[in-house]
């Protein structure tokens, strides 16, 4: 993650002035001072457009955006009417307010007079959804750029504190501090694109059939296949296709001869995009167009280079799925994340078989042995106490008529003793 920090205005182009000083002088101190404050917590700063030349819009927003930076800050102090006081962070009307908040909140622990967080929309064109301020504007969606307006230069006050050097301190302290706490935070919540799948190909399999069970459903096996050489996550990866082509049924302009599944290419009715001669061959190319954003590396040894655009991309440009939004997709908000969420949605709705659980085979029954026809009697008697001894092992012996008969003159004994 890479910050360019600009020092607003330049040359010919002086800004503000006010007390006898221009506000180029002063946005370079701050930028300097900003830069290094980065630096200080170990933040890849690009001090390049830390200096005192004229830019037109287009040369400038040029720059930032080839510098290869995620973000820009642009250093600027204001002027109003002498009354007004305060800290000012703008950000773009296309992008949440968290980082501009971030830092805002930090200047506030400060005791500077802060004023406001916002965005303002461009009323050049009627309902046009353009940013205003053209550094935002020109450099959306590659850069999140931020206008940071230290302090009002025409207020006595805030003036005095502007120009005071421990103030210029502080308040650049609490502006990286805010960008720092920006940058943990996003980190936290991105998904890698090298990395190895959480979904199996049978889940894919069930998810991509309950909605398309025309496909050849194989495709899954090639993008885990595929994958695997490049060191790509297939599960995001073929989640990507299934976006691209809505399930494959390929309802956009890309056509399913095409075997295109990541849309390279395609950017209207006009031009359908890249074409490739097997399935194999298109998944391929996806996964090097991946590889291209997400690595600076050559292609693995012996492959085949499918993806005609390859050299298009800015490589290592995109390491995470959501770097790709405002790349792959333009301008692409929630593009990336849209395929974790989707992951997600899987795994929980196909839940895996575990295949490490064994079988449960049925036991053969152990072999009992045949019960006597004769046996609960002999129990039953036995419980009577009408017999004495255990004769299970000998029910099929004749008994004499002596045995007999004591059983019998038993029985009837007991069934006296009962009347
Ligand atoms: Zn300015």
């Amino acid at each position: 993650m890479k910050i360019i920090i600009d020092s607003g205005h330049g040359g010919k182009d002086p800004g503000a002035v006010a007390f006898g000083m221009t506000e180029k002088y002063l946005n370079l101190i701050f930028a300097e001072l900003l830069a290094t404050q980065l630096e200080n917590l170990n933040i890849d700063v690009d001090r390049s457009l830390i200096n005192d030349i004229y830019y037109t819009p287009k040369e400038l927003t040029d720059l930032i955006k080839d510098s290869g930076a995620s973000i820009c800050i642009s250093c600027h102090n204001n002027a109003f009417n002498g009354t007004v006081r305060g800290f000012e962070v703008i950000h773009s009307i296309h992008t949440k307010d968290t980082l501009a908040k971030s830092i805002f909140e930090e200047v506030k622990k400060t005791n500077f007079i802060v004023r406001r967080v916002f965005s303002r929309r461009s009323t050049v064109a009627p309902g046009s959804d353009q940013d205003y301020y053209y550094i935002i504007r020109l450099t959306h969606p590659h850069v999140e750029t931020i206008i940071v307006e230290f302090g009002f230069m025409d207020n006595a006050e805030d003036f005095k504190m502007l120009t005071d050097s421990v103030w210029q301190q502080r308040l650049t302290a609490a502006v990286a501090t805010g960008i720092s706490q920006y940058i943990s935070s996003n980190i936290v919540t991105k998904t890698s694109i090298l990395g190895t799948s959480i979904l199996t190909p049978p889940q894919l399999k069930s998810a991509l059939k309950a909605v398309n069970h025309s496909i050849d459903p194989g495709i899954v096996d090639i993008y885990y296949t595929i994958s695997s050489v490049y060191g790509i996550k297939a599960d995001l990866a073929f989640i990507q296709s299934i976006h691209e082509t809505n399930w494959l049924r390929f309802t956009g302009v890309v056509q399913p001869e095409q075997n295109n599944f990541s849309g390279l290419g395609a950017t209207g009715p006009n031009n359908p995009g890249l074409s490739f001669p097997t399935v194999a061959a298109g998944v391929e190319a996806h996964i090097q167009h991946l590889f291209a954003y997400a690595t600076i590396l050559p292609l693995p040894a012996g492959r085949i280079l499918y993806d005609k655009r390859f050299n298009l991309v800015q490589r290592g440009s995109a390491p995470s799925w959501e770097d790709l939004n405002g790349k792959w997709a333009v301008p692409g908000i929630g593009y990336g994340e849209k395929f974790v969420a989707m992951q997600n949605t899987i795994l929980k709705t196909y839940p895996d078989k575990l295949p490490d659980t064994p079988p449960i085979t049925e036991k053969p029954p152990i072999p009992q042995p045949p019960v006597h026809w004769a046996k609960s009697c002999h129990d039953a008697l036995t419980e009577a106490g009408l017999l004495s001894n255990d004769h299970t092992d000998t029910l099929d012996e004749s008994a004499s008529k002596g045995v007999l008969f004591c059983l019998v003159n038993s029985l009837r004994k007991e069934l006296m003793k009962n009347e």
